[in-house]
């Protein structure tokens, strides 16, 4: 299980890489970008030559270039639905925790039908559920909602993903039969004292059950599925590498790449504020999404709303992401009521979206690539 891998190799490895401090010159970070496979010693190599403008630069415009040949600026537009907002867990830097008592909401079957219409409608084929965690949302409740996602899906052959709370074989078993295609969970951080203080007691605070999610998805017969850390919750350094490493363990165990990679960063608001947050500013962002894009060329990076357009656009330079338009991070904020997100977005109409990528030189698709 990653767990035990992660405490026993890599955290050690990943403490002792950064400790070290390497910085190598320009031509060494040449030779590791002519690799095809990196290691995580490059991936640090990679990652300590931030300073440097010239290797910094270099590095992006690479992964740029390779992600263009194996991509061809395809883009993949997926949308999120929230079905509920109702969570048990207190993680600090949410808004939709327990000990916020604000009025909280789920969709019922008929109004997870109407999003579901709109998005479909819109002209979506595939569509990411995402819940809090809902006590109310048992495993069967869950298949539920897949199953009848799905069924909307049928005629346009879309898929289904979910961002639910991690869960069990059995569960997981479940969603596969009634329809689920890919399932996301972020790890949020894997620095385990960083880890506790986010989440005060409750089911999330197991940061081994967590880290052990997709070993139970891939045993449980899931082929796809997408990790991430929540940028600004600790060094960024140390998250990308544990996140590269979380990444390999998959590939190594199970033979199978990370199909997404999410790249959110935390937003305060007027809602929640997270003191002295960690620093992720948008150069550090774009230089670490770029070597993501290396160490996983198969790999999807998910360009959500969180960031702006502009800068999406940057970060998705050569294609071979997921990208979000149209978003409403609210339960029912699609046709029901806007009110309550999880976090401001930045949207775009689809058509108008469309229109602008496409202007950027990208090539905007409904369907998964694979
Ligand atoms: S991050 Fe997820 S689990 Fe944590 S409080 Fe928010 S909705 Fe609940």
């Amino acid at each position: 299980m990653f767990s035990k891998t992660f405490k026993e190799e890599y955290y050690p490895q990943i403490q002792s890489l950064l400790e070290q401090k390497t910085r190598v010159d320009s031509s060494s970070i040449k030779k590791i970008l002519k690799k095809d496979n990196l290691n995580l010693n490059d991936i640090n190599n990679l990652i300590q030559s931030y300073p440097n403008q010239e290797s910094r630069n270099l590095i992006i415009k690479t992964a740029a270039q390779k992600r263009e040949k194996l991509w061809k600026n395809r883009l993949f537009l997926v949308p999120p639905l929230y079905v509920t907002d109702k969570c048990a867990n207190d993680c600090l830097y949410c808004p939709w925790r327990k000990s916020n008592k604000t009025q909280r909401r789920s969709l019922t079957t008929q109004e997870l039908k109407k999003e579901m219409n709109f998005l479909i409608d819109t002209g979506y084929n595939t569509i990411q559920l995402v819940g809090a965690s809902d006590p109310s949302f048992s495993a069967d409740k869950i298949a539920e909602y897949i199953k009848i996602a799905k069924e909307k899906l049928k005629d346009k052959k879309g898929h289904i993903g979910i961002n639910f709370e991690s869960t069990d074989e059995k569960d997981y078993k479940l969603f596969i039969n009634s329809g689920l295609d890919f399932a996301s969970l972020w790890q949020e951080t894997y620095h385990p004292k960083t880890f506790k203080k986010m989440h005060p007691k409750s089911r999330k605070s197991n940061f081994d059950y967590r880290l052990d999610a997709f070993d139970r998805a891939f045993r449980s017969g899931l082929k796809k599925v997408g990790i991430a850390f929540l940028g600004r919750l600790y060094d960024w350094k140390f998250e990308l590498l544990s996140l590269i490493a979380h990444g390999t363990y998959l590939k190594q165990k199970y033979k199978i790449d990370p199909f997404i990679i999410g790249t959110p960063r935390l937003i305060n608001t007027d809602k929640i504020k997270i003191n002295n947050p960690s620093n992720f500013s948008d150069d550090e962002w774009l230089f670490a999404v770029s070597i993501l894009k290396l160490a996983f060329p198969r790999s999807l990076p998910w360009f959500s709303t969180r960031a702006s357009f502009n800068l999406n656009k940057k970060a998705a330079q050569g294609g071979g992401a997921l990208f979000t338009l149209d978003c409403s991070t609210a339960v029912g904020g699609y046709t029901i009521k806007k009110d309550f997100p999880q976090f401001p977005v930045y949207s775009k109409s689809l058509d108008k979206g469309i229109k602008w990528l496409k202007q950027q030189g990208y090539k905007p698709e409904f369907h998964l690539p694979y």
